[in-house]
């Protein structure tokens, strides 16, 4: 088979490159997977032009740089074959074992699902990568480089496909390449989706940036003498670097802040790179001594890693000329680890050398997925993950002196649900350093935390909106639930009944909702729960009150908090009466724009389907919220409702809610 030159010159690279780590290396595996993968895609080409092939081969080169082994590298050649040609997983199987089989799938989007919305069906593919990863860590690594590819070629995609792609970037996979320690792939993926979304503020920075670069390289040369000959006299020896701020980064410093570029005077970061950890602690007592520090910004992360592994230590002082200034604090070692993360640990050579740093990073991912499979609903699985993403950690010692990280907001109950559930279960109060707290206290990084608990104690539907982990909100749910016969008079009252009564008052047209089956009999009286808004085509069920049957869908919320399989649920389903008309919800997620709501009542009206409301706002930064009460015939007719606004010019997400 005759092969392109380009793809060949590629290929070449790459080989050379991993030999250049890896002199003993597999070669052999990588050229079967490239004679694979190459017969697989070919005639198939990107939206720029080239044959289809570079796209894997530039995966795989990504991954060289940070010297994964072979395996990995071959599995980046075949990451798109299983999705986009003919050839099955079980070929892959066949010809390369299950390592190789297991990575391809788990990058591997699952085919499409219908009736299933855009965002439901993101979701499901995140989940089923992130299980996959649980079970090898190099899955996330390949999804990265194949991500960060795609961010380079994005330019020939539709402008509407660029800031979708941009925004699901910054939104998750930048978060997962901090998550793992990768931060020279997350500054790059930031960085480019901040030029697809934002490009008017991305090109201004950009050019502020460059017309100060003379004065800032004059600025970080002076602090570079003046530390050299400081190190010098005590004998350290360290680089010292200056390092330019990515641009996101002073965009967030600017949004978050409220400052303008000019009042931004740190747009420089001196970075000291040591031999030995000593040296760290003296580089920084020299600092302190040459210029003041400022309160507040030490920060020890060689004595307490983040659990992503990055170690430093963090300063800021009054540099030279008045002027603020980072300081970040590192050995030769934390160096690597702070820009290539995780992949450190697959570096060829290290391979089988055992490092604890590596299982504790682990044990992070698989508490992740842990709190997430939890998760039934997509859309709260979507808005879990970003959540622990974003998130900060704290980290917390219990009373023997253990290590404990829980992310940022945490209240000493999921402290004491991440201990053991019969613990949280009875978690009365707790005590920090010995003193007595709330169980809203937010906990702070240092806090030794000891948990008092009480067989009288239990958690109260209060406590659901205290928590900060899927784990401990999850583990309640299910002890509300299981205790549901003691709890659901007060919570029917208080959660469901107000809101029911809010809204019949303002409804412009009517619903006449069809048949159903209660427990097996038709003509019983019912009413449709505004909490979930069931249609025909949900799984449904009858919540029996005072005021007669309320018709739920089986995974309400509301339903869940106050009874299930209990004596006051009884069976439903829909009757095959097919007049009723249902109002259902809808809210979708879109890049703000003029004329947004109105196309999407534009849109809406060429259904002639009947509109009850319609809301619209700014909920971030360019990013709006348009919701959508209307009246549907079934669950069919409001996914193809949705599908048509998944259309609409700006459209991001568009899921069943209500404001
Ligand atoms: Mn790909």
């Amino acid at each position: 088979m005759s092969m392109p030159a380009l793809d060949i010159d590629k290929i070449d690279k790459i080989i050379d490159q991993v030999l250049s780590y890896a002199p003993s290396a597999d070669i052999e595996l990588i050229k079967k997977a490239y004679q694979v993968a190459s017969l697989a895609h070919q005639g198939q080409k990107r939206l720029s032009g080239e044959p289809f092939i570079i796209h894997p081969l530039e995966t795989a080169s990504i991954l060289t740089e940070f010297k994964m082994d072979v395996v990995t590298i071959a599995a980046a050649i075949l990451h798109d074959v299983v999705e986009d040609t003919t050839v099955a997983i079980s070929n892959i199987k066949e010809q390369f074992g299950d390592e190789i089989a297991l990575l391809v799938e788990g990058v591997s989007k699952i085919a499409w699902v219908h009736q299933h919305s855009k965002h439901e069906n993101k979701a499901e593919n995140l989940r089923k990568m992130l299980i996959a990863t649980a079970k090898d860590i190099r899955v996330i690594l390949i999804k990265l480089a194949d991500r960060l590819h795609n961010m380079r070629t994005l330019g020939y995609l539709s402008p509407d496909a660029q800031r979708q792609t941009a925004l699901e970037t910054l939104e998750i996979y930048a978060p997962l390449a901090h998550r793992i320690g990768m931060g020279r792939i997350k500054w790059e993926l930031e960085d480019l989706s901040f030029s697809y979304l934002y490009p008017d503020l991305y090109h201004e920075i950009a050019r502020m940036v460059a017309s100060k670069r003379k004065e800032r390289e004059m600025y970080s040369e002076k602090v570079r003498e003046i530390l050299t000959e400081e190190f010098d006299k005590e004998g350290i020896s360290a680089s010292i670097i200056s390092r330019p701020k990515h641009l996101y980064s002073i965009y967030q410093k600017m949004n978050l802040r409220h400052k303008s570029f000019n009042e931004i005077y740190d747009l420089t970061g001196i970075r000291i790179v040591t031999d030995k950890q000593v040296d760290c602690y003296n580089a920084m007592g020299i600092v302190h001594n040459k210029w003041q520090s400022i309160p507040g910004r030490v920060k020890d992360y060689i004595s307490t890693p983040k659990s992503n592994m990055y170690q430093s230590i963090h300063t800021a002082v009054i540099g030279p000329d008045g002027n603020p200034m980072e300081v970040q604090i590192r050995t030769k070692d934390m160096d690597v680890i702070a820009t290539e993360g995780i992949a450190a640990h697959w570096h060829y050579k290290e391979k089988t050398k055992h490092d604890e740093r590596y299982d504790s990073k682990f044990a992070w991912l698989k508490r992740l997925i842990e709190w997430q499979r939890e998760l039934t609903d997509p859309k709260e699985f979507m808005e879990g993950l970003k959540q622990d993403l974003f998130s900060d950690e704290v980290f917390i010692f219990t009373p023997k002196g253990q290590i404990k990280i829980l992310p940022k907001g945490a209240v000493p109950i999921d402290y004491a649900y991440s201990i053991h559930s019969n613990i949280g279960d009875h978690c009365f109060g707790a005590k920090i350093g010995g003193r007595m707290v709330p169980l809203d206290y937010k906990l702070e990084n240092g806090d030794i935390v000891e948990i008092i608990t009480s067989i009288k104690a239990h958690p109260t539907q209060s406590w659901i909106r205290i928590v900060r982990t899927p784990k401990a909100r999850s583990k309640i749910r299910n002890w509300l639930k299981a205790h549901e016969e003691e709890q659901q008079k007060e919570h029917l009252q208080k959660d469901i009944k107000p809101k029911q009564q809010e809204q019949p008052s303002q409804k412009p047209k009517k619903t006449s909702a069809g048949k159903v089956m209660i427990s097996g009999i038709t003509d019983i009286a019912f009413n449709l729960a505004k909490c979930c808004g069931p249609i025909p085509g949900d799984e449904i069920a009858g919540y029996v009150a005072k005021g007669g049957i309320t018709i739920h869908r089986k995974d309400c919320r509301n339903l869940a908090s106050v009874a299930s399989g209990q004596s006051r649920i009884v069976d439903a389903a829909w009757g095959d009466d097919k007049t009723g008309t249902y109002e259902a919800g809808i809210i979708v997620r879109a890049f703000d724009r003029n004329n947004l709501l109105k196309d999407m009542l534009s849109t809406l009206a060429a259904t002639k389907i009947t509109i009850n409301e319609a809301w619209a706002k700014v909920v971030d930064k360019g990013i709006a919220k348009c919701g959508f009460v209307v009246l549907i015939r079934n669950k069919e007719h409001l996914a193809e409702i949705m599908h048509i606004l998944e259309q609409v010019k700006g459209s991001i997400d568009v899921y069943r809610g209500r404001m």
